[in-house]
C-alpha cells in the first residue's frame, strides 16, 4: 500500500476526519469563492459548521453547468498565481470545462495515483506506456506525475500510432500498461496478429476514462497476457485517482480521505440507502482551488458496504454502469451500452466491436446493435449467420427485456477508437 495509515484507518476515525474537512471545505468556500458562496447562501447555508455527515443533504448540488456558468476561473478559491496547472475536458466542442490545482491539489493528485498503482504492485521496478491523449484531459497527465511519484519510468506516448506504439512497447520493455479499455482492446488486437505475445513484458494494465465491462477486460487480458484494473475520476473533481481497484477486483475504493460520496436518484435526487444503485455524487474534502460540493457526476455505480479482504477500509464502487445521460430508453425500458457490451464481449464467433444504432420509428424508439465478425468466421455460411444473429437476439432479450435488431457485419468494418470509444449513434434527430 502506498499509505496505508490512510488506506486502512478504522472507519469511525474515517468519518470523523471527513466531517473535519468538509467543514473546512465549507468555511474556504464562505471564504473564497463567490460564486459558490452565494449558492450555498441561497439554499440556506448560514456558515454554521456541520454537525454530522448527513447535514450534508441539505446543501445544494454542484452541476456541470455551473463549470460552463463560471467558465473560466468563477468558482476557483486560489488565487490565479497560486494557480499550478489547468486542465480541463477534451471536448471538440464549445467551451471546455476547466479545473484548476494548486500545490498541494497536485501533491495529493499524485498520491491519488500511487495508491491505484500500487494496489496492483507497481513499483519503482516498472515502466509504464502511457497511452492516454496529453493535454487537457486529466488523465495522461495525471497518470504520468503520479506514476513518477513512485520512481516508476514513465514513457509518455499519448495515443495513435499503434505500429509505433508497439514497437515501444517491445523495445522498451514496457510492464505497465496506461490506456482507456477502448484504446487497449485495439492495441491488444494488434499485438496480437502481429504475434509479439511471448516478446512482450507487459504485466499490468491500468485503465481508466471510461468503464470497462468483465468480459471486455479479460479479452484485453487474455491478448496481453497481463492482470488489469479499474480506476475512476473526472477532471470536474480532480481527474483520475478519484477511486481504483485493488489486487481484489470487486469494486473500486474511493478514497475518501479526499472525496465524501453519496448515490442519489438522478430524478427525485433523494439520497439512496447504501448499497443502492443510482447516481454518485462526489464532494471534494480537501482541495483548495476548485473546491466542489455534492457534484452530479451522471455516472450510475453503487457503493459496496463491507470489509474487502485487501485490507483497505475505504468504501468501494462498483465499476461504473454507464452515466445517467448515457441512458437509452427503448420502448419503456432503461438500456445502458455497458449492458450490451457485457452480453456481446466474450461471445463466440463475434468480435469485441460493436456500435447502437438508435433510430425513430413512429412514436416508438428503436435499437440496432451492429455486431463485428471475429476475423476468422465464414461470412458465407448464412444458415450459420442466421444461427449466431438469433442467440444474440435471445441472449440481448434475456439481459435487457427487450427486442432488439441484431446485425452482424464483417470484419474490421466498424470504427476502432484511439481515446474514449463511442458506440451509440443517434439516429433520431431529422
Ligand atoms: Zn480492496
Amino acid at each position: 500500500m502506498w499509505q496505508p495509515e490512510i488506506e486502512t484507518m478504522d472507519p469511525e476515525r474515517l468519518r470523523a476526519l471527513q466531517l473535519r474537512r468538509l467543514n473546512e471545505t465549507l468555511a474556504f468556500i464562505m471564504e473564497r469563492a463567490p460564486a459558490q458562496r452565494k449558492k450555498l447562501e441561497d439554499a440556506g447555508y448560514g456558515g454554521a459548521p456541520l454537525r454530522s455527515l448527513k447535514e450534508i443533504e441539505k446543501l445544494p448540488f454542484t452541476y456541470k453547468k455551473d463549470f460552463h456558468d463560471n467558465y473560466p476561473f468563477g468558482l476557483f478559491a486560489a488565487d490565479k498565481r497560486d494557480v499550478l496547472r489547468l486542465q480541463g475536458t477534451s471536448g471538440t466542442t464549445g467551451k471546455p470545462t476547466i479545473n484548476g490545482y494548486t500545490r498541494s491539489d497536485m501533491e495529493l493528485w499524485k498520491d491519488l495515483i500511487a495508491r491505484i498503482a500500487r494496489a496492483v504492485g507497481v513499483t519503482g521496478e516498472d515502466t509504464a506506456q502511457i497511452s492516454f491523449g496529453y493535454g487537457l484531459f486529466t488523465g495522461g497527465f495525471g497518470l504520468h506525475q503520479g506514476l513518477e511519484h513512485i520512481g516508476v519510468t514513465v514513457l509518455p506516448l499519448s495515443s495513435g500510432n499503434t505500429d509505433r506504439q508497439l514497437m515501444m512497447m517491445e523495445d522498451m520493455g514496457v510492464t505497465v500498461l496506461v490506456a482507456t479499455p477502448s484504446y487497449a482492446l485495439y492495441l491488444s488486437e494488434a499485438a496480437r496478429e502481429h504475434g509479439l505475445g511471448g516478446r512482450l513484458k507487459l504485466r499490468v494494465g491500468l485503465f481508466g476514462g471510461e468503464g470497462c465491462t468483465p468480459e471486455m477486460r479479460k479479452t484485453i487480458e487474455d491478448n496481453l497476457g497481463i492482470v488489469a484494473t479499474n480506476n475512476y475520476g473526472l477532471c470536474e473533481i480532480t481527474g483520475p485517482g478519484v477511486s481504483g481497484e485493488c489486487i481484489e477486483r470487486n469494486g473500486q475504493h474511493i478514497a475518501e480521505d479526499h472525496f465524501y460520496a453519496e448515490i442519489i436518484d438522478p430524478d427525485t435526487e433523494r439520497v439512496l440507502p447504501l448499497g443502492e444503485k443510482g447516481e454518485l455524487v462526489l464532494t471534494t474534502l480537501t482541495r483548495r482551488c476548485v473546491p466542489v460540493i455534492r457534484y452530479r457526476t451522471r455516472d450510475i455505480t453503487r457503493l459496496m458496504p463491507g470489509a474487502c479482504p485487501c485490507g483497505r477500509t475505504h468504501v468501494r464502487m462498483t465499476n461504473t454502469l454507464g452515466r445517467s445521460d448515457d441512458m437509452m430508453i427503448i420502448k419503456g425500458v432503461n438500456v445502458f451500452p455497458s449492458q450490451i457490451e457485457s452480453v456481446l464481449v466474450g461471445m463466440e464467433h463475434i468480435g469485441p466491436h460493436y456500435l447502437l444504432l438508435l433510430r425513430r420509428e413512429g412514436l416508438h424508439d428503436t435499437l440496432e446493435v451492429q455486431v463485428e465478425l471475429a476475423p476468422s468466421e465464414d461470412i458465407e455460411s448464412y444458415a450459420k449467420l442466421e444461427g449466431l444473429t438469433g442467440r444474440i437476439r435471445e441472449k440481448l432479450r434475456s439481459v435487457l427485456g427487450l427486442n432488439v435488431k441484431v446485425t452482424l457485419v464483417a470484419p474490421q468494418t466498424i470504427e476502432r477508437f484511439q481515446g474514449k470509444a463511442k458506440r451509440v449513434v443517434d439516429l433520431r434527430n431529422g
